[in-house]
């Protein structure tokens, strides 16, 4: 799987540091089970974090603090540091994700939101909210911002928007400084996992009815 769009730093930091809401965090956690490189980024941000911690605690009893920390890290120290969802699942649905819907897509329950849209809903994840979306090729979303992060990742399918192009393990991390408008451009059904923590600002009454993370 070649992953082209990754976690941003902020997100990454906020996940590391336990500062996100559950459906958020899911979404990461799905993000790290399947990409190398997030989850090298997340370890070192995890050693970064208990650096400075340690930092502190120590700076009481010793000057020489910071060499020990970093002699620490020169040592392999990070390799002990766990970051939290780890095992990689064959399918195409992540091992955090799998814990919630099970290891295939195709057997959900799938709720018609619109034509050529189905949802599925998580369990309440705290504010926002999580839940798999299915949409039909072809299917344009309306032109949407949020008011809060949005974090989606795709699992099935491939989708374009004023970002790029996302495939199969691609996320795409979004702050409320983005305006999008995602159209399906694979063949078969376009799936992926999102999760919002506000609900999005739509202008239209269709909008505020269907109350869509993907814009419909
Ligand atoms: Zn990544």
């Amino acid at each position: 799987m070649t992953i082209n769009h990754h976690l941003d730093e902020a997100t990454l930091f906020s996940y590391v540091a336990g500062a996100m809401g559950q459906g958020l965090a899911l979404v990461v956690a799905s993000h790290l089970a399947i990409c190398d490189s997030c989850r090298q980024r997340a370890r070192e941000l995890e050693a970064i974090g208990g650096a400075l911690l340690e930092n502190i605690a120590l700076a009481a009893v010793s000057e020489n603090t910071l060499k020990s920390v970093l002699d620490r890290l020169d040592q392999g120290g990070t390799s002990e540091i766990a970051v939290r969802p780890l095992p990689v699942s064959g399918s195409e649905v992540p091992a955090p994700l799998a814990g919630y819907v099970g290891d295939s897509l195709d057997d959900l329950s799938w709720k018609k939101l619109v034509p050529g849209i189905w949802m599925h809903d998580l369990p309440n994840q705290g504010k926002g909210m999580t839940r798999l979306l299915r949409v039909t090729p072809g299917k344009a979303a309306s032109p949407h911002s949020h008011r809060g992060s949005e974090l989606t990742l795709l699992l099935r399918g491939s989708y374009s928007d004023e970002v790029g192009r996302f495939m199969p393990g691609d996320i795409a991390d979004l702050d409320d400084q983005i305006t999008h408008q995602p159209l399906v451009d694979s063949d078969h059904d376009c799936i992926c996992l999102i999760a919002t923590e506000y609900p999005l600002r739509y202008t239209t009454l269709f909008g505020k009815v269907t109350q869509p993370l993907f814009g419909f």
